[in-house]
């Protein structure tokens, strides 16, 4: 993997366990990513608030303030920052937890360091069909809802908010694609730049954060709906 880029990407590591870090540290940087390092909740959020970071990873257990708190305060700060947790391998509930409050990814532990390095090098690129798809569309109206993908902002009534960046990428894949259906799989290749290794649920779980937003009753969707065994399809009248 190179990286193309002439300003190499900066990553804040946050993980208490030494000997993953170092090793962590050391395959990142031989692939031209600079790094810091943090081992704890407090210092994470500091470092996050005072650097421009292009990415966080993220693990869950750490002292004084947990990831999720972590990811929970760098979100309301950076609704964009990608954020990538790491999580142990048994505690299903904590990868769920954390896709809902407002990573993008995550990986179990313990994981391939190739596989580590090929998930942050797909959040770092935007992909293609994103950076070029209909660059016209800036803003897009549906109901009562108002998205602006330049910045991420939303209204919906009267609630005004920020998407995170990968929602923002969702959202704007199954507009590109209304009224079609587009299965699971297919989002994960093009909107986390993943070949469906990771898990299907994943993406069910980015489409419930979506509804929270946008629709009247998230539970009876009528602008994101379920296809059953086939994936998801937007329309935009409801
Ligand atoms: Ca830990």
């Amino acid at each position: 993997m190179q990286i193309t880029e002439s300003k190499s990407p900066k990553i804040l590591l946050v993980e208490d366990e030494t000997i993953l870090a170092e090793g962590i540290i050391f395959n990142l940087k031989k692939q031209g990513y600079s790094v810091d390092w943090v081992k704890d909740g407090r210092a994470a959020l500091e470092n996050a608030f005072n650097n421009p970071y292009d990415l966080i990873l993220l693990d869950i257990m750490l002292p004084y303030i947990d990831g999720f708190e972590v990811a929970r305060r760098v979100r309301e700060k950076f609704p964009a920052m990608p954020i990538l947790m790491l999580t142990a391998r048994t505690a299903v509930k904590d990868r769920v937890k954390g896709l809902e409050i407002g990573a993008d990814d995550y990986l179990t532990k313990p994981f391939h360091l190739e596989e580590l390095l090929a998930r942050i090098k797909a959040m770092l690129r935007r992909s293609e069909w994103y950076r070029h798809a209909q660059p016209t569309i800036d803003k897009y109206r549906f109901g009562d809802n108002e998205i602006n993908f330049r910045d991420f902002s939303c209204q919906s009534g009267r609630k005004s908010f920020h998407l995170t960046q990968k929602e923002a990428m969702l959202m704007k894949y199954l507009i590109s694609r209304k009224n079609q259906i587009v299965s699971r799989r297919e989002l994960l290749e093009n909107v986390w730049n993943i070949s469906a290794e990771i898990e299907t649920r994943t993406v069910d779980i980015f489409i419930a954060r979506l509804r929270k937003y946008f629709e009247p009753d998230p539970k009876k969707p009528v602008y994101l709906k379920s296809i059953r065994s086939a994936g998801y399809m937007f329309t935009e009248n409801g």
